[in-house]
């Protein structure tokens, strides 16, 4: 566990790390230059070592710890890795060393149902891996990826096909409280039903932007479009709503894909924590 938790009231967010891979630089940001070597000297940990080409595409899930029990935030990739990726559905091993046992998950929320984020949901016969949680998916990612493929089918829709009939699957469209302080809510275009999970206590808010982002200068640059994005168009126009948000209000942001997940956004970039 490389990453330490983040704790916000009675919420205790805790990274777990799935792996990591290279993905090229020139596929980032089209349209646009960016000088990656000022956010390389920023912001080490975002890029491989001895690679000029590539950005450190991590992946991770978040288990957030609370007295009504834990919540999973995402999946990581499970069976859906591949080389030359190392990324390798690590989540059994990264739960067992914090001591957290699947049975006693309450809830798994998928962020959206990319097999980066959803992969892990399910064992490959398709039964859960998290028996006794409510599996929180919105409905218009479970009808967009029951026809959508991605390349190599890279997406969780085909390994969670066994929940619907088990009824563990929460299909409620709204934006909603899972439990006190922890709500879900729709920002459409990386995917259809893309959801960001929003954490408040008192007067402080950790908001996981699931996939609103991926990469530094987004943070400074949230209307580029992004060949991540399902829809480019709408994805941008969320990602810039949030980002906006949560510099105004000053909350604390959760990338699931930076190498530093905890941080704060403003007009001059990221600030890690
Ligand atoms: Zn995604
Ligand atoms: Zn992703």
């Amino acid at each position: 566990m490389p990453h330490e938790p983040f704790t916000l009231g009675s919420f205790e967010v805790v990274p777990l790390c799935d792996g990591w891979a290279p993905l090229p630089l020139d596929d980032e940001a089209p349209g646009h230059d960016v000088d990656w070597g000022e956010h390389r000297s920023r912001f080490p940990w975002a890029f491989p070592p001895d690679d000029a080409k590539s950005w450190a595409w991590h992946v991770h899930a978040f288990l957030i710890r609370h007295p009504d029990g834990p919540v999973l935030v995402d999946t990581g990739i499970g069976g859906l890795g591949r080389p030359p990726f190392d990324v390798a559905g690590r989540l059994e091993d990264e739960l067992a060393a914090i001591e957290v046992s699947p049975d006693s998950v309450q809830h798994v929320i998928l962020t959206h149902l990319h097999g980066d984020h959803a992969g892990g949901a399910c064992a490959g016969d398709g039964s859960p891996l998290f028996p006794n949680a409510r599996y929180h998916v919105h409905p218009e990612d479970w009808t967009f990826f029951a026809t959508h493929r991605t390349p190599k089918d890279f997406t969780g829709r085909f390994a969670m096909a066994g929940l619907e009939g088990l009824g563990m699957l929460d299909l409620d469209p709204t934006d909603h409280e899972v439990m006190p302080g922890l709500s879900l809510r729709h920002a459409p275009g990386h995917t259809p039903g893309h959801r960001v999970v929003q954490l408040e206590q008192a007067d402080a808010t950790l908001l996981l932007v699931g996939d609103l982002l991926h990469t530094t200068p987004q943070v400074v640059h949230p209307t580029w479009r992004s060949n991540h994005d399902e829809d480019p168009e709408l994805a941008a126009e969320h990602r810039a709503l949030w980002i906006d948000a949560a510099d105004r209000e000053g909350w604390t942001v959760c990338v699931g894909h930076f190498g530093r997940p905890f941080g704060h956004v403003a007009a001059a970039g990221w600030s890690p924590i």
